[in-house]
């Protein structure tokens, strides 16, 4: 078994401590997030200089910039695509993307949408705060419903976008939701995506007490946990209610949000397909100038 870093060896080993202190508010989860990406890294071992992070705009978008690793931080929505092309360029380096709801699927959801259907190897860490934090606490399109937001002062009457059910509709060969006060199961998740030779999406249920808490009157950290803990069910439990429960319990578990894996299958990704169509021109290159004589 892997020995457990403790957290003052994980901030020496890999944070720019002239980058310190965050600008995360206090009980933002987005700090839990950093920690669970490195100890994931650490557990596997990685070397960071083939790591490589990714972001957008946005709080959970500052991350990459702490991290003592390549980085780019880049436009809003746009995290994605450059990521692509990071890994196209550089195939053997592990990328690793930081989005937010309203980054990676209100304003890029159309680059999330093709990451995912092409299954880029690609591992994605979103941090889902049911709002847009840092451009002043508007409506995010993961918003549950009945939510209060700047733009949504009376509440919102559109149904929340499900960002897993999205990816695994897609095809992304790992899928999975935690909320951030689960420390080992998102570690674990995260290890397993990174070593998943496709698309994966670890969805992370962050509290934003700032934006989403307080304009929705959750504004402690421990009354957001507390929504957590009785807004969702384990996606096992789910679907043992749904498949074998009374119409009550059914009733009961109805609209909570799902948690655990939702998909982990080795399938071939976009990069694999790409090498084999450039190795199948080659060939036929070949073939053609054999029989040309040239
Ligand atoms: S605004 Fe919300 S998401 Fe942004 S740092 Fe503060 S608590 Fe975290």
């Amino acid at each position: 078994m892997t020995d457990i870093i403790d957290g003052e060896k994980l901030r020496q080993k890999y944070l720019r401590k002239g980058m310190l202190p965050t600008i995360f508010c206090a009980g933002c989860g987005h700090g839990s997030a950093i920690d669970y990406v490195l100890r994931a890294i650490d557990e596997l071992g990685l070397d960071m200089d083939k790591v490589a992070f990714a972001s957008g705009i946005g709080c959970s978008s500052r991350i990459p910039g702490y991290l003592n690793a390549d980085g780019l931080h880049t436009t809003h929505g746009r995290a994605l695509a450059f990521a692509t092309g990071l890994k196209a360029a550089n195939p053997d380096l592990t990328v690793i993307v930081f989005t937010g709801d309203g980054d990676g699927i209100g304003i890029g959801g159309n680059h999330f949408i093709h990451a995912a259907r092409r299954n880029i190897d690609i591992t994605v860490i979103l941090l889902n705060n049911f709002i847009y934090g840092m451009t002043g606490g508007q409506l995010a399109p993961t918003a549950p419903l009945g939510s209060i937001a700047s733009t949504a002062p009376y509440g919102n009457i559109e149904d929340a976008f499900n960002i897993c059910e999205l990816a695994k509709a897609l095809g992304a060969a790992y899928v999975a939701r935690w909320p951030i006060h689960y420390p080992y199961q998102p570690i674990k998740s995260i290890k397993e995506g990174i070593m998943n030779k496709g698309f994966a999406l670890i969805e992370l249920m962050s509290p934003c007490p700032t934006a989403f808490g307080r304009n929705n009157k959750m504004g402690d950290v421990d009354v957001l946990w507390r929504w957590y803990e009785e807004h969702s069910i384990l996606v096992e439990d789910y679907e043992r209610i749904m498949t074998y429960g009374t119409e009550e319990e059914k009733e009961m578990v109805r609209g909570k949000f799902q948690i655990g894996v939702f998909q982990n299958v080795r399938k071939e990704g976009f990069f694999e397909r790409n090498d084999r169509l450039i190795q199948r021109l080659i060939a036929e290159d070949d073939a053609r100038w054999a029989k040309e004589g040239k």
